[in-house]
């Protein structure tokens, strides 16, 4: 990937931008973030321990995860998006929230790690692999901005039927949880591959982890069903 390419899809970002301002509604567009998130905050505390860490949050939109990493007691976050909208929505929230120790700033990950490798303790890019063109180099790029033997999180969704119809015929059509459009079925990430991809950069895998959702509570918790939304979790080379 040339800087003169950024691992950037202008409509996926752009489709974020224009609903930035619906990010903090728990019952709006980003409702599946919002129950997402305790549950992930937790996975990351559980493997690698969030207080006192330097933490990465790699298209951080809107701030869920990034401020959840700060209100856990990260020394600092940065989170960082190619959507403006979302940042701007992100720095007022935070305001918002006296959260102090969190910056935000509009970077691909690639453009990052060109000017802070081996910087964060905890790396976490969740629900965004999905989106760029080339997954390979954001993975590439998160192992680059981990301090080495620093903790690696990714979450997405795999491919396969169940996930075309729990993630894009439920989610978007049935419940419109989600708006129609925001996934595109060819871009889910099946875990051997995203295993794959972080080998090749030297990535060490330590664990898999599945997000099942039950719709009574409208709630995720952490499974052994791995075949619709999934989290991953990986060691930096030291
Ligand atoms: N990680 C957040 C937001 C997920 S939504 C959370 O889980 O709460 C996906 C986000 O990825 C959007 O904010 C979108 O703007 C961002 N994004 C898409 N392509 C990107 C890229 N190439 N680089 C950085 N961020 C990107």
């Amino acid at each position: 990937m040339s800087a003169r390419e950024p691992n950037v899809d202008p409509t996926e970002v752009q489709k974020f931008d224009e609903l930035a301002s619906r990010w903090w509604d728990p019952a709006g567009e980003f409702k599946p973030l919002h129950q997402l998130n305790p549950v992930r905050l937790d996975y990351l505390n559980q493997r690698s321990g969030i207080s006192g860490k330097y933490c990465l949050d790699v298209g951080c939109g809107g701030g869920l995860l990034s401020e959840g990493l700060a209100e856990r007691g990260a020394s600092q976050v940065t989170g960082i998006d190619m959507a403006q909208g979302p940042l701007t929505v992100a720095r007022l929230h935070q305001q918002k929230s006296a959260l102090d120790n969190i910056d935000y700033l509009q970077s691909s990950a690639e453009d990052l790690a060109t000017k802070r490798s081996g910087s964060f303790d905890i790396v976490s890019c969740m629900e965004v692999i999905e989106h760029v063109p080339d997954p390979a180099s954001l993975v590439r790029a998160c192992m680059q901005l981990a301090k080495p033997g620093g903790d690696v999180f990714f979450s997405t969704i795999n491919r396969n039927i169940k996930a075309f119809l729990v993630a894009i015929i439920g989610a978007e059509y049935v419940l419109r949880m989600l708006p129609k459009g925001t996934h595109d079925y060819e871009r889910f990430i099946r875990p051997s591959e995203l295993r794959h991809w972080a080998r090749d950069c030297g990535l060490e895998f330590t664990d898999l982890t599945g997000l099942t959702y039950h719709p009574a509570s409208g709630s995720f918790s952490l499974s052994n069903d791995v075949d619709v939304n999934y989290l991953m979790h990986f060691r930096a080379p030291q």
